[in-house]
């Protein structure tokens, strides 16, 4: 039986073909065939470009993790020493991180310092000294502190030594350093201040041991024109110098034929109305001293006790600050010595008052050991009012504070910033006038204080 074969019936299948695919299609539109084949070249290009990035890219890796690797270690060794992140900041701008690390500089204050911004740089091993170990003699650090380093360095101590110092003393317990000789054991030095703790204070300063040589390593005066001059156991006035404008003091004032410069006796007459005023009277019983008096005197003292002896009681000649005619004794009395004077209420008013004058209590009691005079309560020198008001605030004897903000520098390479020596400078700022008072009301009262015995 045949069965009707069923023709198959061939079914179309549809493609859908995308118009770019279709060949028909792209011949007849050249431009969309021309469009296919610059897409295939870029991708293939692409493909190149992205190979090649690789390498780049894994150079450029390469040096980025180069770079970062040491940074990162860096940073973490600054954290270690306890740097925060701030400072570790401040610390890579400065360009300090290898001489911090090389010398593994810490302190919390440094750290401090750094994040707050106040960090002077010059100074950092300073800022190492400044510890809670140190806390009772030092909490921060400032302008005043990095002259006083700057002047140790000049006077011959080491970077260490003077760290050292810093760490261990008060700032009114290394000022005397300046004044003395170099001392080549400075924790000798320190023991002997640690040891008179219990006494000592920024107005009160003794030791036991010997660090001044009196006349050791004399040296002239820096500046004789200049009223501010330092006059002590180590400068000296050549046998030619004169005080300028030297002015005889009226009687009301002072002994019969007393002199001053002419600054100092308009200043004195200032101070010695001011006196009265409140009723307080006192007189220059000794004031401007010429070398050739001094040397007799100095002469006929060791003539009668001996040269050591002398020493103790007088200035050599040439060492004498009554020779700059910027110094006075006073006494409250025509009758009184000058070695009673403390005991009156003169020396109250004209001790407490006289840097509003010009004059400073050149020899303060508890002060010695600096000075190399004993207290004298009638010894006053004239530096002008902004000065004297200076260094009445500052605690230290004239001696100290003429080597730490006045003296020449030795060595320019310790010389601190213009900054640091304009905000301690008084140099500059020192004048060598004082308003002259009208001294009136002049009875013809005689002033025959006695002179003084004393002779430095
Ligand atoms: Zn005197």
């Amino acid at each position: 039986m045949s069965q009707p074969q069923k023709k198959k019936k061939k079914r179309r299948r549809y493609k859908l073909v995308w118009p770019s695919q279709n060949p028909a299609y792209l011949k007849e539109h050249p431009e969309l065939a021309e469009k296919k084949k610059r897409k295939k070249k870029k991708r293939h290009l692409r493909y190149q470009l992205t190979w090649q990035g690789w390498v780049i890219i894994a150079t450029a890796v390469a040096i980025a993790l180069a770079l970062i690797i040491p940074r990162v270690a860096d940073d973490s060794k600054l954290k270690g020493l306890g740097y925060s992140k701030t400072s570790i900041a401040a610390i890579r701008k400065d360009k300090l991180v290898s001489t911090i690390l090389d010398n593994k500089w810490y302190s919390e204050y440094l750290d401090q310092s750094f994040s707050d911004g106040t960090v002077n740089t010059d100074y950092l091993q300073l800022y190492t000294t400044v510890t809670s170990a140190h806390s009772d003699v030092i909490t921060a650090l400032d302008d005043r502190d990095f002259l006083l380093y700057s002047r140790l360095l000049d006077k011959g101590y080491t970077v260490t030594q003077a760290v050292r110092l810093f760490g261990n003393l008060h700032f009114w317990e290394i000022t005397p350093l300046l004044v003395f000789d170099y001392q080549a054991d400075d924790q000798a030095y320190i023991d002997d201040c640690v040891s008179h703790r219990d006494v000592n204070s920024q107005d009160h300063f003794e030791l036991s041991g010997s660090y001044y040589t009196y006349y050791g390593n004399t040296l002239p005066v820096e500046d004789s024109s200049n009223v501010d001059m330092l006059v002590n156991k180590t400068y000296y006035l050549d046998s030619t110098y004169t005080p300028k404008d030297v002015t005889d003091l009226s009687s009301y004032y002072a002994a019969t034929g007393r002199q001053l410069a002419g600054t100092a006796a308009e200043a004195l007459k200032d101070w010695c109305n001011a006196g009265r005023d409140v009723g307080v009277t006192f007189y220059a019983a000794s004031a401007y001293r010429d070398y050739d008096s001094q040397d007799t005197l100095y002469n006929n003292y060791v003539g009668s006790m001996g040269q050591s002896a002398a020493d103790a009681a007088s200035a050599r000649p040439g060492f004498s600050e009554h020779q700059t005619g910027y110094a006075v004794d006073i006494a409250a009395t025509n009758e009184d010595d000058v070695e009673e004077f403390k005991d009156t209420k003169a020396y109250t008013w004209t001790s407490t008052n006289c840097m509003d004058y010009g004059w400073i209590l050149r020899y303060p009691e508890g002060k010695e050991t600096i000075t190399g005079y004993e207290f004298e309560s009638w010894h006053y020198r004239y530096l002008g009012k902004e000065l004297a008001q200076a260094v009445s605030a500052s605690h230290l004897t004239y001696d100290e504070y003429y080597c730490l903000y006045l003296k020449g520098w030795d060595d320019e390479a310790n010389k601190p910033s213009d900054e640091i020596i304009a905000a301690n400078d008084y140099r500059t700022s020192t004048s060598d006038t004082s308003a002259a008072a009208d001294s009136s009301a002049s009875p013809a009262a005689s002033a025959s204080a006695s002179a003084s015995s004393k002779t430095n």
